[in-house]
This record gives C-alpha cells, sequence and structure tokens, in this order.
C-alpha cells in the first residue's frame, strides 16, 4: 500500500491513546532491528524508548519468530481455565519462580500491565477475605504512580488525567506522597523517607489497618519521570505494612526483567514483596503477556474452596509463553541482566557531559535502563520546564532520536542491548535540542 495511504487511512480509522484528531502527523513504523526502526517513507529511527519501555533484546530478533511460528504448528492456544494447562504455560512457570525474589512461587497469567494490576488488587482483597478479614478492601498507592488504565489499576493510579471525566474510580483508595527526593518541597523540609514514612503510618491509623489490603507501588515510578526512591524507601515502607498485617504488591511491569540491573528491582531494593506484577520485558513485547507473582500464603488462600474466581481467556497463551521462555534465554545468554547497569551508567554519564552546560536540566538521574532527564524553568527554584511534549518530538523530528516525555522529565528506557555509539548518539540530540531551547520551552530553530 502507498505509504500516504497508510497515513490517511490511519487518521480515518485509529483511536490513538493520548492523540488528539487534530492532529495530522503519524509515524507509521514498518521495520525494526535492536534500538533501529524504520518508517513507512524509509526514515529510520534511534528508539530510545525501547518501544514503551519493554524491548529488553531490542527489535527484529528472528529466532523469537521461529519459536512463535514452531508453537502456533503444535499448539497455538488451549485455556488455563480448571483442570487445563499447557506445557509452555509450565515451563516458564517454573522459570519466573527459580528468578524471581523470595517468597513468590507461584504465577499468575495476564496479557499486560493493566490486566495484572486488576488481578494483584482482587487476589489482595479476596486473601484477607479467605481470612475472615473482609473488611480489608482500601488500597494506598501514591501520587503520580501508574498502574495502568483499567478501573482498579486506574484508579490507584495518581494521575488527574486519567481519573477526570471518567465518573466514580474504585472506591477505597488512598494517595500518598511519592517518595521523589529532588521534589524536596513535598517533605517539609524533613528527610523524603522520615517524611514518606510518618504519612504512611498516619494513613494506616486514619483508615485503620484492620481495613487495608495492600499498598501498590512501581520500585521505580517510570510515568512520574523515572523517579528513584531513596535506598531506606522500601525496606522501610515493607516494615511498616508487614507490622500492619497490609500486603506488598510491587508493579514491576517495567523494572522487571533485567532493566535495572537485577531480574527485580524487589532485589535492587532488598525488599520481600507478597505479590509482584510483571508484563512488558518478559516478552521484550514480541507478544502481549503478564505475570503476577504470588508468595505462597497468597496463594494458598486463593485457593481454598472454589479457588480464585477471576480468569482471563488469554491466561498461560501457550505462543506467548513459548516467545517469553525464548526472551528469557536470549537475556540469558547475552547477559543482558549485567550489561543493564553497565550500559545504562553508561548513557546517564553521556548525558549529564552532553548537558553539562544545559541550565534547564535540573538532574540526570538512572537505576540501570531506566533514566529520567529532569527539566526545570530555573534550577533554582526547581520550576518545571513547559512543553516537554514539543522538546520531545523536535528530538525525534530533528535527530530521528524518539525519546519521551513524562510529566515533568525526558524518560529513556532504550534496549538492554543498545551500543555505546548509540547511547552517544542519544545524549548529543538531546543536548543539542536543549541547548537552543528557552525556559519557557521554545525550542529556537538551529543556526
Ligand atoms: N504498570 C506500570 C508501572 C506501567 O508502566 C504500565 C504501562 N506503562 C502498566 C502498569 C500498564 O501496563 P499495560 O499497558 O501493559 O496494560
Amino acid at each position: 500500500m502507498h505509504r500516504t495511504d497508510l497515513a490517511a487511512l490511519d487518521r480515518a480509522h485509529i483511536i490513538h491513546p493520548y492523540l488528539p484528531s487534530s492532529a495530522t502527523e503519524r509515524v507509521i513504523m514498518v521495520e525494526g532491528e535492536g534500538s533501529r526502526l524504520r518508517d513507512s517513507h524509509g526514515r529510520e529511527y534511534l528508539d530510545a524508548t525501547g518501544g514503551l519501555w519493554l524491548a529488553q533484546v531490542g527489535h527484529g530478533r528472528a529466532e523469537l519468530a521461529d519459536v512463535a511460528r514452531d508453537q502456533m504448528a503444535r499448539l497455538e492456544y488451549f485455556t488455563s481455565f480448571w483442570e487445563f494447562s499447557n506445557d509452555r504455560a509450565v515451563e516458564l512457570a517454573e522459570r519466573l519462580v527459580s528468578i524471581s525474589p523470595e517468597p513468590l512461587d507461584h504465577v499468575y497469567y495476564t496479557s499486560g500491565g493493566s490486566e495484572g494490576n486488576e488481578a494483584a488488587i482482587k487476589m489482595a482483597r479476596y486473601y484477607h477475605h479467605r481470612r475472615g478479614e473482609s473488611s480489608r478492601t482500601w488500597i494506598l498507592g501514591r501520587h503520580r504512580a501508574y498502574h495502568g488504565i483499567a478501573y482498579g489499576g486506574g484508579s490507584v493510579t495518581g494521575f488527574d488525567l486519567y481519573h477526570d471525566g471518567f465518573g466514580p474510580m474504585m472506591p477505597h483508595v488512598a494517595h500518598l506522597t511519592p517518595p521523589w527526593p529532588y521534589r524536596a518541597e513535598l517533605f517539609d523540609g524533613r528527610d523524603c523517607t522520615d517524611f514518606c514514612i510518618a504519612e504512611l503510618e498516619e494513613t494506616i491509623d486514619r483508615i485503620g489497618a484492620q481495613n487495608i489490603a495492600a499498598m501498590i507501588g512501581e520500585p521505580i515510578m517510570g510515568v512520574a519521570g523515572m523517579v528513584v526512591p531513596p535506598d531506606d524507601y522500601w525496606p522501610r515502607v515493607a516494615e511498616v505494612l508487614r507490622r500492619n498485617g497490609i500486603l506488598l504488591v510491587l508493579d514491576e511491569v517495567v523494572t522487571a526483567y533485567g532493566r535495572v540491573g537485577t531480574w527485580f528491582a524487589a532485589d535492587h531494593f532488598g525488599v520481600r514483596p507478597d505479590i509482584v506484577v510483571t508484563a512488558k520485558g518478559i516478552t521484550s513485547g514480541y507478544l502481549p503477556l503478564g505475570a503476577v507473582l504470588v508468595a505462597d500464603h497468597v496463594a494458598t488462600e486463593l485457593g481454598r474452596d472454589h479457588g480464585f474466581p477471576m480468569g482471563y481467556t488469554y491466561n498461560g497463551h501457550p505462543t506467548a509463553c513459548a516467545v517469553a521462555l525464548a526472551n528469557l534465554d536470549i537475556i540469558d545468554r547475552e547477559g543482558l541482566v549485567e550489561r543493564a547497569p553497565k550500559i545504562g551508567d553508561f548513557l546517564a554519564a553521556e548525558l549529564r557531559r552532553a548537558l553539562a552546560d544545559v541550565p534547564l536540566v535540573g538532574e540526570v538521574r538512572n537505576v540501570g535502563m531506566m533514566l529520567g532527564v529532569e527539566l526545570v524553568a530555573d534550577p533554582t527554584t526547581r520550576e518545571p520546564l513547559p512543553g516537554i511534549q514539543h522538546i520531545a518530538d523536535t528530538i525525534r523530528a530533528e535527530h530521528g532520536v524518539i525519546v519521551r516525555d513524562a510529566a515533568t522529565a525526558l524518560v529513556l528506557s532504550p534496549a538492554l542491548t543498545l551500543g555505546e555509539a548509540e547511547a552517544t548518539r542519544i545524549a548529543e540530540s538531546i543536548a543539542e535540542v536543549l541547548s537552543r531551547t528557552t525556559p519557557d520551552g521554545t525550542v529556537h530553530r538551529g543556526a
């Protein structure tokens, strides 16, 4: 089909998330290899977002296509409801349990992260219900958190954008302050973790521990701008929750499968969650799949009586599980978990070097291959820079480097296979555009 027809047809027929219908531009990708993409006009791009933060092994791995083809030819799909299962789902569960933090030894499959958060919320409430504590229905989250866009997880998500206009959200959700050291104004002059822990304890007192099922949090907050908490935040949160019988659910949809330099961010922060929600990197995006990892004490309750009354048609999809296994094989074989902090720190260092003279940069932060470049109109007041989306669009349009804006930062999460020359190109492209951006967010024309 002619390339202009594709754009016109897209405009006519596809509802894109977060795109006004007045927007005419379309970038229609047709090919990918490693961190390179090519659009329908033959233009090449460097993918610094790793798709949507998931392309651990990079684009275009023919090996994964072969695995999907072979599996489809053998058994494309069968249900995992009731007593039915399939060999690939079983093999993958064994593999996930072997790499997951203790005490997670059960797996509940989904097709993505939003479904996983719905499952986690229901699991947490049902766990307490089965234990005779049906009053434990409240879910604690944080402002600026992102837990997908379904109703439960979407309610715990902490941005008004995802709530306003959608009618009543799920009741019994409380949002806490995000652990964001750079935004010191959030903590009334106190230490970030001390403030967050005091607020957590006050919130538990106010709602009553006997009414709270779980706290859900991203170990590193992605949509908030790759916000990295202080090292003592998660261990101290976990201790408070445990003391109050509240489950800890980590939303590792972005952080799992090597992105932060360990298989799971729970390992990085040294915490033992009761439930971990994963998706994205489990297949590097080659097929939709998610896995909720569940500790034995929770799984035991879910398994009582008639079992856990929640199932998705695609639970344990054999082809998606086969591709996930092969994806984990590649991550293992190529040492990508160990590579993530090395190339991630290299990219962060290149960004700091290239951006050293750009006053609009508040900080460059990263854990492994999750990176945020905080942009401020004024480094003294730390007033956020307006128009960050336009800056991201300009970097793509003028340098062919795809980065995204998230709230107050540019965010990067490239494939774990990214090369050093590619990292340098990303850093220099960002720096070039920011060097001609003024504090009102205007990007001036290049010389
Ligand atoms: N949780 C987190 C932390 C995420 O970043 C995302 C997606 N960006 C989700 C949940 C939702 O996942 P999905 O889009 O696969 O439903």
